[in-house]
């Protein structure tokens, strides 16, 4: 069987050699050594100052929404995971949705202008598929309404944009470390701020609000990553340039092999070096990509349509009509893209997806 994507398992032996430093340490949680040292790690080669290594990649959001103050309505996109959304209605607050840009997929910023009230407080952005959103004309957005950004970086490991970590965008950014993301650390995430102030809160409420053992800094919740997660996160990451170079090889057989125009792909704004996170393809309609993810099965290969059903479709929100995301997220399938996954699995892949494609043009 072939999946979308496979996680990437370290030898297991160089797992042990790590978390053998815990037990010799007799420390598993509550950021031993080996967090710390993934935390330096992860800044050196990222090139952030400020990270924070958390258990997830869904609390970081909802602890960046309540570090920021956020009340009422906050901006967002309908293409993106669930996680997204649910955060904000965690919160407390309203997402206000707008629709996305039909070839880079993230927020459309010249539609977010006509969803701002007096009662919108924050955006709340997805770099979707490590694509980054126009992050300069969210940031004039912001600073003429006097508003937040967030940008919610889950698939974004690695991913620059002029030069710079995406995660240095923002006012807070957040990652996932997931098993299904390029860089994981089993479950896992980061939370990232440029500012050392609000770093300083997002810190304080990842951890109870602790100030000291005896001493609250004020409200927190427990997000700390244990010792168990930074030993895989240790193992995983003296590969990551090998992963990340794997996956540009095959992109680029994809990009090759699937040239016709019925098939779009992700366009890539300018600017940023991506990641490769993800290889989704934009079919003409619903029912050519029905069948193609059917004959593809078939073949023992499971694409996964990633995002579908849209978030604005959500059963705990009030229903509304995005447009472009409404029919983006209906013919929008994602391709295997794992380490160690073979060339001919690609071309046969490839060759199933070209041949139905063909049928339609008939
Ligand atoms: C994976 C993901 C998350 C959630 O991360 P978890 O680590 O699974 O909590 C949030 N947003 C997006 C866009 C994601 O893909």
């Amino acid at each position: 069987m072939i999946p979308v994507t496979k996680t990437f398992l370290p030898p297991q032996e160089e797992y042990q050699a790590v978390l053998s430093r815990a037990w010799e340490a007799g420390w598993i949680t509550n950021r031993g050594v080996l967090v710390k040292e993934l935390e330096e790690k992860l800044s050196s080669y990222l090139q952030v100052p400020n990270i924070l290594a958390t258990t997830n990649g869904t609390l970081p959001l909802q602890i960046a929404i309540k570090a920021l103050g956020l009340k009422g309505e906050i901006i967002t996109t309908p293409f993106s995971y669930v996680a997204t959304t649910s955060s904000i209605v965690w919160e407390g607050c309203k997402p206000v949705f707008v629709d996305i840009h039909p070839e880079y997929l993230t927020i459309d910023e010249t539609k977010i202008e006509a969803a701002i009230t007096e009662e919108t407080s924050a955006i709340l952005a997805t770099h979707v598929f490590g694509n980054p959103c126009n992050v300069e004309a969210i940031e004039k957005l912001a600073k003429n309404y006097n508003l937040k950004v967030i940008y919610d970086a889950a698939h974004c490991f690695g991913a620059k944009y002029k030069g710079k970590s995406i995660f240095e965008y923002g006012d807070v950014s957040t990652c996932s470390f997931h098993a299904t993301k390029i860089f994981h650390t089993g479950e896992g995430g980061a939370l990232f701020a440029s500012d050392d102030t609000v770093f300083q809160k997002l810190f304080y409420h990842h951890n109870f609000g602790h100030k000291g053992q005896e001493d609250f800094h004020g409200l927190g919740i427990n997000a700390k990553m244990s010792e168990l997660q930074a030993a895989m996160g240790l193992s995983v990451l003296p590969y990551i340039d090998q992963i990340i170079e794997n996956r540009k090889k095959q992109v680029n057989f994809y990009n090759q092999n699937l040239d016709c125009f019925e098939i779009k792909k992700l366009k890539i704004r300018e600017g940023s070096n991506w990641n490769y996170s993800y290889y989704p393809v934009i079919f003409k309609t619903e029912k050519m990509l029905l069948d193609i993810k059917f004959n593809l099965e078939n073949l023992g290969v499971f694409p996964r349509r990633y995002f579908y059903p849209c978030l604005n479709s959500l059963n705990y929100l009030e229903e509304c009509e995005m447009e472009v995301a409404d029919k983006i997220s209906k013919n929008i399938l994602c391709l295997p893209l794992f380490e160690g996954l073979h060339e001919n699995v690609l071309d046969q892949i490839c060759d199933t997806i070209k041949k139905n494609v063909t049928i339609y043009n008939i």
